[in-house]
């Protein structure tokens, strides 16, 4: 394992278990993930996954193995591309890392609860942008919450019909995958 040095656990550039209020999750809706090069504390240079929030005021935050499989586990797909308008719920996890307990950001694994949206006000689709209709026996508002709860984001039947087809299609890295629960190596990029 490689040697961390401290102040690479508290990068002010990104999300960490400072920005969370103890006992307090964090809501928040990934616009996009992506490989960047980040500088730690220490000035060393690293290419990491990290993801962006719609939230401009939440920090980018550096998404390890870990988190990304739950990520995964919830959305049913291992594409980043595919995770991008999906709400995520943070919390900050005691994890035993280089023979000490640190707090670590960590992805709860189910689909955040929604807030009940405004009664008759237009609900628009996550993924094209039109205004969500009602669809067979639901209301325009049914619909939001339903596709919210299947997909982490509210979409308009083509739309969530397309996703559907998404989650269906297996995962094609899964097989090669050695199987490691639990702590390892990955715990480099701690927040
Ligand atoms: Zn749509």
């Amino acid at each position: 394992m490689d040697k961390t040095h401290w102040k690479k656990l508290n990068n002010p550039d990104y999300l960490g278990a400072y920005a969370l209020q103890p006992g307090q999750d964090l809501v928040a809706t990934i616009s996009i993930v992506k490989r960047e090069m980040i500088t730690g504390a220490d000035g060393k240079k690293e290419e990491c996954t990290v993801m962006h929030f719609s939230d401009k005021t939440i920090k980018p935050m550096i998404l390890n193995t870990t988190n990304c499989k739950t990520i995964q586990k919830v959305y049913k797909t291992p594409y980043i591309e595919d995770w991008n308008g999906r709400a995520i719920q943070i919390y900050i996890d005691n994890v035993k890392a280089f023979g000490d307990v640190v707090e670590a950001l960590r992805i709860r694994p189910f689909i955040p609860k929604q807030n009940e949206p405004a009664k008759n006000e237009p609900i628009f689709c996550a993924d094209c942008g039109q205004e969500i209709q009602p669809y067979g026996k639901m209301d325009a508002t049914k619909m939001a919450a339903y596709t919210y709860e299947n997909y982490g984001k509210s979409l308009c039947a083509d739309c969530a019909k397309a996703e559907k087809e998404k989650s269906e299609i297996k995962d094609p890295l899964a097989e090669k995958e050695e199987v490691t629960e639990g702590e390892s190596g990955d715990e480099n990029n701690e927040n």
